[in-house]
Protein backbone atom coordinates (compact mmCIF):
# COMPACT_ATOMS: atom_id res chain seq x y z
CA UNK A 1 0.00 0.00 0.00
CA UNK A 2 1.38 3.48 -0.83
CA UNK A 3 0.75 6.63 1.38
CA UNK A 4 -1.21 8.16 -1.90
CA UNK A 5 -3.84 4.98 -1.41
CA UNK A 6 -4.25 6.19 2.43
CA UNK A 7 -4.80 10.15 1.15
CA UNK A 8 -7.14 8.88 -1.45
CA UNK A 9 -9.46 6.90 0.94
CA UNK A 10 -9.15 10.05 3.33
CA UNK A 11 -10.30 12.43 0.72
CA UNK A 12 -13.35 9.63 -0.78
CA UNK A 13 -14.62 10.07 2.46
CA UNK A 14 -14.68 13.78 2.16
CA UNK A 15 -11.56 15.14 4.26
CA UNK A 16 -10.07 17.94 2.92
CA UNK A 17 -5.97 18.79 2.40
CA UNK A 18 -5.96 20.02 5.81
CA UNK A 19 -8.10 16.91 7.21
CA UNK A 20 -5.50 14.94 5.46
CA UNK A 21 -2.56 16.19 7.24
CA UNK A 22 -4.38 16.10 10.48
CA UNK A 23 -5.32 12.50 10.56
CA UNK A 24 -1.68 11.65 8.76
CA UNK A 25 0.20 13.48 11.64
CA UNK A 26 -2.10 11.38 14.63
CA UNK A 27 -0.73 8.41 12.13
CA UNK A 28 2.76 8.94 12.36
CA UNK A 29 2.86 10.14 16.06
CA UNK A 30 1.30 6.47 16.55
CA UNK A 31 -1.61 7.71 18.06
CA UNK A 32 -5.33 7.10 17.41
CA UNK A 33 -6.76 8.70 13.45
CA UNK A 34 -9.48 10.64 15.89
CA UNK A 35 -6.97 11.93 18.29
CA UNK A 36 -8.40 15.66 18.84
CA UNK A 37 -10.42 15.63 16.12
CA UNK A 38 -14.11 15.63 17.86
CA UNK A 39 -15.12 18.67 19.47
CA UNK A 40 -16.86 20.93 16.87
CA UNK A 41 -14.56 23.52 19.28
CA UNK A 42 -11.16 22.35 18.24
CA UNK A 43 -9.08 23.68 15.28
CA UNK A 44 -8.74 19.86 14.43
CA UNK A 45 -12.69 19.26 14.37
CA UNK A 46 -13.27 16.41 11.23
CA UNK A 47 -16.52 16.25 9.32
CA UNK A 48 -18.59 13.11 10.36
CA UNK A 49 -18.41 11.40 6.94
CA UNK A 50 -14.64 11.45 7.82
CA UNK A 51 -14.74 10.06 11.57
CA UNK A 52 -17.17 7.49 10.62
CA UNK A 53 -14.94 6.18 8.29
CA UNK A 54 -11.28 6.60 10.79
CA UNK A 55 -11.95 2.83 12.67
CA UNK A 56 -11.98 0.92 9.13
CA UNK A 57 -9.13 3.14 7.64
CA UNK A 58 -7.16 3.02 11.29
CA UNK A 59 -7.42 -0.93 10.91
CA UNK A 60 -6.09 -1.28 7.79
CA UNK A 61 -2.78 0.90 8.78
CA UNK A 62 -2.42 -1.36 12.05
CA UNK A 63 -3.08 -4.10 9.69
CA UNK A 64 0.66 -2.91 7.94
CA UNK A 65 2.54 -3.48 10.13
CA UNK A 66 2.38 -5.28 13.29
CA UNK A 67 4.62 -5.87 15.99
CA UNK A 68 5.55 -9.63 16.08
CA UNK A 69 8.03 -10.30 18.88
CA UNK A 70 10.50 -7.32 20.50
CA UNK A 71 14.56 -7.87 21.09
CA UNK A 72 15.88 -5.15 24.00
CA UNK A 73 19.62 -5.29 23.81
CA UNK A 74 22.24 -4.35 26.43
CA UNK A 75 23.27 -0.95 24.38
CA UNK A 76 19.64 0.40 24.70
CA UNK A 77 18.68 -0.54 20.72
CA UNK A 78 16.11 -2.91 20.14
CA UNK A 79 15.13 -4.96 17.35
CA UNK A 80 11.56 -5.26 16.24
CA UNK A 81 10.50 -8.40 14.05
CA UNK A 82 7.85 -6.99 12.03
CA UNK A 83 4.86 -8.76 10.59
CA UNK A 84 3.45 -7.09 7.10
CA UNK A 85 -0.57 -7.86 5.94
CA UNK A 86 0.80 -10.93 4.06
CA UNK A 87 2.72 -12.47 6.37
CA UNK A 88 6.27 -11.60 5.14
CA UNK A 89 8.36 -10.34 7.71
CA UNK A 90 11.00 -7.15 8.28
CA UNK A 91 12.75 -5.79 10.71
CA UNK A 92 13.39 -2.34 12.25
CA UNK A 93 15.58 -1.78 15.39
CA UNK A 94 15.41 1.20 17.94
CA UNK A 95 18.34 2.81 17.82
CA UNK A 96 20.00 4.54 20.69
CA UNK A 97 18.94 8.40 21.31
CA UNK A 98 15.65 8.47 19.60
CA UNK A 99 16.40 6.59 16.47
CA UNK A 100 15.14 3.74 13.96
CA UNK A 101 16.46 1.69 11.34
CA UNK A 102 13.20 0.89 9.00
CA UNK A 103 13.25 -2.26 6.50
CA UNK A 104 12.60 -0.72 2.73
CA UNK A 105 12.30 -4.79 1.12
CA UNK A 106 11.74 -7.96 1.91
CA UNK A 107 14.97 -9.56 1.45
CA UNK A 108 17.29 -7.96 -0.84
CA UNK A 109 18.78 -8.57 -4.64
CA UNK A 110 22.43 -7.03 -4.22
CA UNK A 111 23.40 -9.80 -2.44
CA UNK A 112 26.24 -8.28 -0.37
CA UNK A 113 28.45 -11.66 0.70
CA UNK A 114 28.14 -10.60 4.41
CA UNK A 115 24.99 -10.13 4.83
CA UNK A 116 21.77 -12.62 5.90
CA UNK A 117 19.37 -10.63 4.21
CA UNK A 118 21.08 -10.53 0.77
CA UNK A 119 21.28 -14.82 1.28
CA UNK A 120 17.31 -14.60 0.05
CA UNK A 121 17.40 -12.29 -2.56
CA UNK A 122 14.62 -10.25 -3.54
CA UNK A 123 10.95 -11.38 -2.13
CA UNK A 124 9.06 -8.23 -2.71
CA UNK A 125 8.88 -4.73 -2.32
CA UNK A 126 7.65 -2.16 0.63
CA UNK A 127 4.97 0.24 -0.20
CA UNK A 128 5.65 3.68 0.96
CA UNK A 129 3.27 2.93 3.97
CA UNK A 130 4.71 0.12 5.12
CA UNK A 131 7.45 2.11 5.17
CA UNK A 132 6.02 4.64 7.34
CA UNK A 133 3.87 2.12 9.60
CA UNK A 134 7.45 0.95 10.84
CA UNK A 135 8.29 4.43 12.28
CA UNK A 136 4.11 4.87 14.00
CA UNK A 137 4.30 1.50 15.03
CA UNK A 138 8.25 2.18 16.69
CA UNK A 139 6.36 5.16 18.35
CA UNK A 140 4.09 3.57 20.10
CA UNK A 141 7.21 2.32 22.24
CA UNK A 142 9.53 5.50 22.33
CA UNK A 143 10.22 8.60 20.22
CA UNK A 144 11.76 8.61 17.15
CA UNK A 145 13.94 11.80 15.90
CA UNK A 146 15.70 10.10 13.32
CA UNK A 147 14.90 7.18 10.69
CA UNK A 148 17.67 6.00 8.85
CA UNK A 149 16.90 3.37 6.02
CA UNK A 150 19.22 0.85 6.09
CA UNK A 151 17.17 -2.07 7.52
CA UNK A 152 16.14 -5.09 5.14
CA UNK A 153 16.35 -4.08 1.73
CA UNK A 154 18.06 -1.45 -0.80
CA UNK A 155 16.36 1.32 -0.72
CA UNK A 156 17.80 2.17 -4.39
CA UNK A 157 15.58 -0.41 -5.58
CA UNK A 158 12.28 0.80 -4.35
CA UNK A 159 13.17 4.20 -4.97
CA UNK A 160 9.52 5.77 -5.78
CA UNK A 161 8.01 4.19 -2.01
CA UNK A 162 10.99 5.38 -0.31
CA UNK A 163 10.97 8.43 -1.50
CA UNK A 164 7.03 9.05 -0.64
CA UNK A 165 8.23 7.91 2.83
CA UNK A 166 11.42 10.47 2.91
CA UNK A 167 8.34 13.27 2.24
CA UNK A 168 5.93 12.52 4.34
CA UNK A 169 8.18 11.91 7.22
CA UNK A 170 9.97 15.09 6.73
CA UNK A 171 6.81 16.87 6.32
CA UNK A 172 4.04 15.70 9.03
CA UNK A 173 6.20 13.51 10.69
CA UNK A 174 8.23 15.70 11.96
CA UNK A 175 11.64 14.18 11.42
CA UNK A 176 14.45 17.19 10.47
CA UNK A 177 15.63 16.27 6.97
CA UNK A 178 19.31 15.80 7.93
CA UNK A 179 18.23 13.21 10.63
CA UNK A 180 16.81 10.99 7.13
CA UNK A 181 19.43 9.38 5.91
CA UNK A 182 18.70 7.25 2.66
CA UNK A 183 21.64 4.10 2.49
CA UNK A 184 22.44 2.67 -0.42
CA UNK A 185 25.11 0.77 -2.20
CA UNK A 186 25.50 3.56 -4.83
CA UNK A 187 23.10 3.59 -7.45
CA UNK A 188 23.31 6.59 -9.98
CA UNK A 189 19.73 7.24 -10.03
CA UNK A 190 19.83 8.22 -6.24
CA UNK A 191 22.52 10.92 -7.26
CA UNK A 192 19.87 12.01 -10.16
CA UNK A 193 16.57 11.79 -7.95
CA UNK A 194 17.56 12.70 -4.34
CA UNK A 195 18.78 16.83 -5.84
CA UNK A 196 15.24 17.19 -6.61
CA UNK A 197 12.85 16.36 -3.72
CA UNK A 198 11.27 18.89 -1.32
CA UNK A 199 12.97 16.73 1.25
CA UNK A 200 16.14 16.10 1.22
CA UNK A 201 17.54 13.21 3.39
CA UNK A 202 21.31 13.01 4.42
CA UNK A 203 23.48 10.18 2.88
CA UNK A 204 25.03 7.00 3.65
CA UNK A 205 26.72 5.05 0.86
CA UNK A 206 27.78 1.50 1.51
CA UNK A 207 31.42 1.37 -0.06
CA UNK A 208 33.47 -1.39 2.07
CA UNK A 209 36.98 -1.36 -0.06
CA UNK A 210 38.57 1.23 -1.78
CA UNK A 211 39.52 -1.55 -4.69
CA UNK A 212 36.70 -1.57 -7.26
CA UNK A 213 37.76 -5.65 -8.02
CA UNK A 214 37.14 -6.54 -4.13
CA UNK A 215 34.15 -4.28 -4.24
CA UNK A 216 32.45 -6.86 -6.92
CA UNK A 217 32.85 -9.82 -4.87
CA UNK A 218 31.86 -8.13 -1.97
CA UNK A 219 28.89 -6.50 -3.28
CA UNK A 220 27.67 -8.64 -6.50
CA UNK A 221 24.91 -7.41 -7.88
CA UNK A 222 25.76 -3.46 -7.01
CA UNK A 223 26.50 -0.65 -9.68
CA UNK A 224 29.66 -1.51 -10.72
CA UNK A 225 31.15 2.26 -10.09
CA UNK A 226 34.54 2.72 -9.07
CA UNK A 227 34.94 3.86 -5.45
CA UNK A 228 36.70 6.76 -6.78
CA UNK A 229 33.75 8.13 -8.72
CA UNK A 230 31.27 7.36 -6.19
CA UNK A 231 33.23 9.32 -3.71
CA UNK A 232 32.52 12.26 -6.41
CA UNK A 233 29.09 11.65 -6.73
CA UNK A 234 28.51 11.39 -2.80
CA UNK A 235 30.79 15.03 -2.31
CA UNK A 236 28.33 16.62 -5.07
CA UNK A 237 25.87 15.81 -2.81
CA UNK A 238 27.14 16.55 0.55
CA UNK A 239 28.14 20.02 -0.80
CA UNK A 240 24.50 20.77 -2.16
CA UNK A 241 22.78 19.84 1.15
CA UNK A 242 25.06 20.64 3.62
CA UNK A 243 25.58 17.86 5.60
CA UNK A 244 28.09 15.01 4.91
CA UNK A 245 28.18 11.69 3.39
CA UNK A 246 28.36 9.13 5.80
CA UNK A 247 30.81 6.13 4.03
CA UNK A 248 29.86 2.91 5.82
CA UNK A 249 32.99 0.46 5.65
CA UNK A 250 32.29 -3.34 7.29
CA UNK A 251 35.43 -4.34 8.28
CA UNK A 252 36.22 -8.00 7.81
CA UNK A 253 39.15 -9.54 8.84
CA UNK A 254 41.90 -10.21 6.48
CA UNK A 255 40.06 -8.57 4.16
CA UNK A 256 39.52 -5.01 3.75
CA UNK A 257 41.18 -3.96 6.72
CA UNK A 258 45.02 -4.07 5.41
CA UNK A 259 47.13 -0.91 5.57
CA UNK A 260 46.78 -0.92 2.12
CA UNK A 261 43.24 0.06 2.79
CA UNK A 262 43.83 2.33 5.44
CA UNK A 263 46.36 4.75 3.04
CA UNK A 264 43.79 4.19 0.26
CA UNK A 265 41.05 5.53 2.50
CA UNK A 266 43.65 8.32 3.36
CA UNK A 267 43.57 9.51 -0.92
CA UNK A 268 39.86 8.82 -1.32
CA UNK A 269 38.85 10.82 1.72
CA UNK A 270 41.49 13.90 1.80
CA UNK A 271 39.36 17.57 1.41
CA UNK A 272 35.49 15.71 1.37
CA UNK A 273 33.00 16.41 3.22
CA UNK A 274 32.44 12.92 4.90
CA UNK A 275 32.44 10.64 8.16
CA UNK A 276 33.46 7.46 7.94
CA UNK A 277 31.59 4.79 10.01
CA UNK A 278 33.97 1.59 10.13
CA UNK A 279 31.18 -1.45 10.98
CA UNK A 280 33.18 -4.10 12.81
CA UNK A 281 31.73 -7.33 11.17
CA UNK A 282 29.28 -9.53 13.66
CA UNK A 283 31.08 -12.91 13.35
CA UNK A 284 28.36 -15.80 14.05
CA UNK A 285 30.04 -19.36 14.60
CA UNK A 286 31.44 -21.11 12.06
CA UNK A 287 31.17 -18.14 9.96
CA UNK A 288 33.09 -17.65 7.05
CA UNK A 289 33.92 -14.16 7.64
CA UNK A 290 35.23 -12.57 11.34
CA UNK A 291 35.46 -9.35 12.63
CA UNK A 292 39.10 -7.92 13.29
CA UNK A 293 40.07 -7.89 16.88
CA UNK A 294 39.53 -5.26 18.87
CA UNK A 295 43.38 -3.72 19.31
CA UNK A 296 43.32 -4.10 15.60
CA UNK A 297 40.25 -1.81 14.95
CA UNK A 298 41.20 0.68 17.36
CA UNK A 299 44.74 1.24 15.74
CA UNK A 300 43.28 1.44 12.52
CA UNK A 301 40.81 4.00 14.13
CA UNK A 302 43.89 6.17 15.38
CA UNK A 303 45.96 5.83 12.19
CA UNK A 304 42.87 7.45 10.34
CA UNK A 305 41.69 9.90 12.99
CA UNK A 306 44.86 11.27 13.35
CA UNK A 307 45.34 11.79 9.42
CA UNK A 308 41.81 14.00 9.47
CA UNK A 309 39.50 11.29 8.41
CA UNK A 310 36.68 11.49 10.60
CA UNK A 311 36.08 8.09 11.69
CA UNK A 312 33.39 6.23 13.88
CA UNK A 313 33.46 2.87 15.32
CA UNK A 314 29.77 1.59 14.97
CA UNK A 315 29.02 -1.74 16.60
CA UNK A 316 25.44 -3.08 14.65
CA UNK A 317 23.10 -2.36 16.82
CA UNK A 318 22.15 -5.06 19.44
CA UNK A 319 24.71 -7.48 18.63
CA UNK A 320 24.18 -9.73 21.77
CA UNK A 321 20.75 -10.56 19.55
CA UNK A 322 21.31 -11.68 16.52
CA UNK A 323 22.96 -8.20 15.80
CA UNK A 324 22.96 -8.68 11.74
CA UNK A 325 21.24 -7.55 9.34
CA UNK A 326 18.58 -9.86 8.24
CA UNK A 327 19.56 -12.51 11.35
CA UNK A 328 16.67 -12.03 13.38
CA UNK A 329 14.34 -12.56 10.38
CA UNK A 330 16.30 -15.44 9.07
CA UNK A 331 15.84 -17.07 12.56
CA UNK A 332 11.74 -16.41 12.49
CA UNK A 333 11.31 -17.87 9.27
CA UNK A 334 13.52 -20.97 9.96
CA UNK A 335 11.32 -21.66 13.25
CA UNK A 336 7.55 -21.10 11.22
CA UNK A 337 9.48 -23.49 8.67
CA UNK A 338 10.09 -26.29 11.14
FE1 LIG B 1 21.08 -5.69 0.58
FE2 LIG B 1 22.11 -4.02 2.41
FE3 LIG B 1 22.24 -6.67 2.77
FE4 LIG B 1 23.73 -5.57 0.86
S1 LIG B 1 23.91 -5.19 3.09
S2 LIG B 1 22.48 -7.45 0.66
S3 LIG B 1 22.38 -3.91 0.16
S4 LIG B 1 20.36 -5.43 2.71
Amino acid sequence: MRIQDFHHSLAELGAKPCHIGRVSRAWLKGLPLDTGTRHQQSENYLPLSVRAGLPALQQGLEGLARLRSQHPAGDGSARLLVELADGQMVESVLLPRDGLCVSTQVGCAVGCVFCMTGKSGLLRQLGSAEIVAQVALARRERPVKKVVFMGMGEPAHNLDNVLEAIDLLGTDGGVGHKNLVFSTVGDPRVFERLPQQRVKPALALSLHTSRADLRRQLLPRAPQIDPADLMELGEAYARRVGYPIQYQWTLLKGINDSQEEMDAILRLFRGKFAVLNLIPYNSLESDEFQRPDRDDIQRMTRYLHERGVLTKVRNSAGQDIDGGCGQLRARAVQTVDI
